[in-house]
């Protein structure tokens, strides 16, 4: 055997080892290897790894074995390029796995390359990329119905880096801004035009969510391609696996035009108040006139049954008339928070007499059972009797109307400690659940008159509630259903020290002491005449002036104790007689008393400030009209601006 040379033996011993190295190096590999014809067209070897099926002969059909039929012809492009190159071809592409389902594969092959240049083989390798690939392609899903849904909200959505950076803006938002996707991300606000302190007021934000990983909410006006819009933004944090805030989204809602109807709604509502108020007070200026000449038709006492008959019925459908004019009046009050009461001690037991006083005659009428049953002398609340009363009085009345005839209405009152419940029981229609929660609101009303024949603004339990929470107390209802009466129970705070009672003898009303001279003021001829009848009837001397220019020249000429001067008057108003009155030394002492139709806090007060005595509201109760013909002149007895409590309601 012809001995090989040594250097030849190296070379051989190099290359068998270089060999090994390889084969290792392939068995080591998680990779499917393959080897490849020159021109692709045959396989000669693959390893499939249990990923692809394995080919031991060589074969021509491997692009219809392995390849998916889809990435065929980028296959076969990309073989061709390599080939042209002879360079390496790198592919990604899907494959038919072993059990025949999809799989993606990254696939890289190099030539080998003989000593004369030519390609004699390709070998190759490919790795599994199947799950890398579908967890982007899912994520690239997600992406695309993320996408969808930013693109098309009307919202505008954003976020920002922590260094106050745009990384992101939807496309509503870059149109807002009329900018592109390139000129507005990675700038800040500043950048974008923002106004100065609109950019200050979201950095402070943004370094807000960051500090505290709590959303901030906020509302500003900002002009931008649409114009000046109002926008109502909320900003959360975006935080990263650490829980720690990697950025700061944001969302964006025009709210321009549900700003415009909420101030449209506000601007409606103020006018129906204006209008209710405007109303009530119309409607004050007939009822006064009427209200004088029942109480003259009363003072005559007419003999005739008919005529008697005839008047109480004006007057009884007048005091509902004054009542529901009151109440409209109220609403206007109520909603303005201007209900004002005029506190003191006052014993639970009066209230509550006063007001059964006043429901008798209905509850009578409709052959209910009034049962009652009063509470000790002893309890006393602070607060204003006259309201507490007309929640009282309210509470029965609505008992008496929703009570089919011969019914029973209790009134009852238990101390619980230092509170007392007042409850007003009867087993008339009763109130539905449904109901019983809005019943409180103004204006509800449930029962139609088709009903049950009733009156009613669907004030009064709205003002009743309120009136009972000015006295710190709260005001509920309960019901078992309709059919099952109802129950409305009071519960207010008791004073802790029952005020010991003074036994002062109170001036006994209705007598005029002395004859008074007594101006009448009002631009309603009607009011005025009827007003001064009653007046003369009383025994008092009386003139009348149906302006304020008339009024001075009677004081002038007549010289009277007391004015009653209506206040709203064309041409000169009682406020300016009145400081005329005053500034003038000859008639400053004179008495003078404000007849308005208004009856609010602040006419009271405007009138005790131009120098009115007393005030009385339209139409006046013939019991306070002789209380004020008991005021003397100033300086004479009394102080005229010391009376100046009494109210006219
Ligand atoms: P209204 O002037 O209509 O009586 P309220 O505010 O006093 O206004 O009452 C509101 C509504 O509550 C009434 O219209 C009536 O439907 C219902 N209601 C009040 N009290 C009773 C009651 N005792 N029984 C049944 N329904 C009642």
């Amino acid at each position: 055997m012809k001995e090989q040379p040594r250097s030849d033996l190296n070379t051989l011993q190099a290359l068998r080892e270089s060999e090994q190295r390889f084969r290792a190096l392939v068995t080591a590999s998680s990779d499917v290897v393959y080897r490849m014809s020159a021109d692709w067209s045959e396989m000669r070897h693959l390893n499939g790894r249990e990923f692809i099926a394995d080919t031991h002969e060589p074969n021509r059909n491997w692009m219809e074995r392995y390849i998916h039929p889809a990435d065929r012809a980028l296959v076969q492009v990309a073989i061709e390029k390599a080939i042209r190159q002879r360079r390496v071809f790198d592919l990604e592409h899907r494959v038919i796995l072993a059990d025949g389902s999809l799989g993606w594969t990254h696939s890289r092959a190099v030539p080998m390359i003989d000593d004369a240049g030519a390609i004699t083989e390709w070998i190759g390798m490919a790795s599994n990329v199947t799950d890398r690939k579908l967890a982007a392609d899912a994520f690239a899903q997600q992406r695309r119905l993320y996408e969808a849904i930013l693109t098309n909200t009307p919202d505008l959505a954003y976020i920002w880096d922590l260094d106050h950076r745009f990384i992101y803006a939807n496309e509503g938002l870059l149109k807002m801004w009329g900018k592109s996707w390139a000129e507005a991300i990675g700038k800040n606000c500043l950048e974008l035009g923002y106004e100065p302190w609109h950019a200050e007021m979201h950095g402070r934000e943004i370094e807000q969510v960051k500090a505290t990983k709590l959303p901030v909410r906020g509302e500003v006006p900002f002009t931008g391609t649409y114009g000046r819009r109002h926008y109502d933004y909320l900003l959360v944090p975006v935080t990263g696996e650490d829980g720690e805030v990697i950025a700061v989204a944001g969302t964006t809602r025009d709210v321009t035009e549900r700003k415009q109807l909420e101030s449209s709604l506000v601007e409606a509502d103020r006018r129906k108040d204006e209008f209710l108020a405007t109303l009530a007070h119309e409607l004050r200026n007939p009822l006064a006139p009427i209200r004088n000449a029942v109480h003259l038709i009363k003072m005559r006492d007419p003999q005739d049954e008919t005529v008697r008959r005839a008047r109480d019925l004006i007057d009884r459908q007048l005091q509902h008339l004054i009542r529901l004019v009151d109440d409209l009046l109220e609403v206007s009050r109520i909603t303005h928070g201007q209900v004002n009461l005029r506190v003191e001690k006052i014993r639970l037991r009066d209230v509550l007499d006063d007001a059964l006083e006043v429901v008798r005659p209905s509850a009578m009428a409709r052959h209910h059972r009034l049962c009652f049953e009063l509470p000790p002398p002893d309890l006393f609340l602070t607060g204003d009797s006259t309201r507490l009363s007309q929640v009282f009085q309210n509470l029965l009345d609505n008992a008496v109307k929703y009570t089919p005839e011969g019914g029973e209405i209790s009134l009852t009152a238990q101390r619980h400690g230092d509170e007392v419940a007042v409850t007003v029981r009867d087993n008339g229609i009763g109130i539905s659940p449904e109901v019983q929660a809005r019943i409180f609101e103004l204006f509800t009303r449930v029962h139609p008159s088709d009903h049950i024949k009733t009156s009613g603004l669907g004030i009064g339990l709205a003002l009743a509630r309120q009136l009972v929470k000015l006295h710190a107390g709260r005001l509920e209802v309960r019901s078992a259903g309709a059919g099952s009466g109802s129950e409305f129970v009071a519960t207010l705070p008791l004073d802790a020290f029952p005020v010991v009672e003074t036994s002062e003898p109170s001036q006994p009303a209705g007598t005029v002491v002395q004859k008074q001279r007594v101006l009448v003021v009002d631009d309603n001829r009607d009011a005025a005449e009827s007003l001064a009848m009653i007046l003369s009837l009383s025994g008092c001397e009386v003139a009348v002036a149906f302006n304020g220019l008339q009024a001075l020249e009677q004081i002038r000429i007549f010289r009277p104790d007391i004015a009653l001067m209506d206040i709203g008057m064309p041409g000169m108003d009682g406020y300016e007689v009145a400081q005329r009155i005053r500034a003038e030394p000859s008639t400053r002492d004179l008495a003078l008393v404000a007849l308005t139709g208004w009856g609010q806090a602040d006419d009271k007060d405007r009138a005790a400030s131009v120098g009115f005595d007393r005030h009385l509201t339209k139409p006046v109760d013939p019991a306070e009209l002789d209380a004020v013909l008991t005021l003397k002149r100033k300086g004479s007895e009394q102080k005229g601006s010391e009376l100046f409590s009494v109210s006219g309601k």
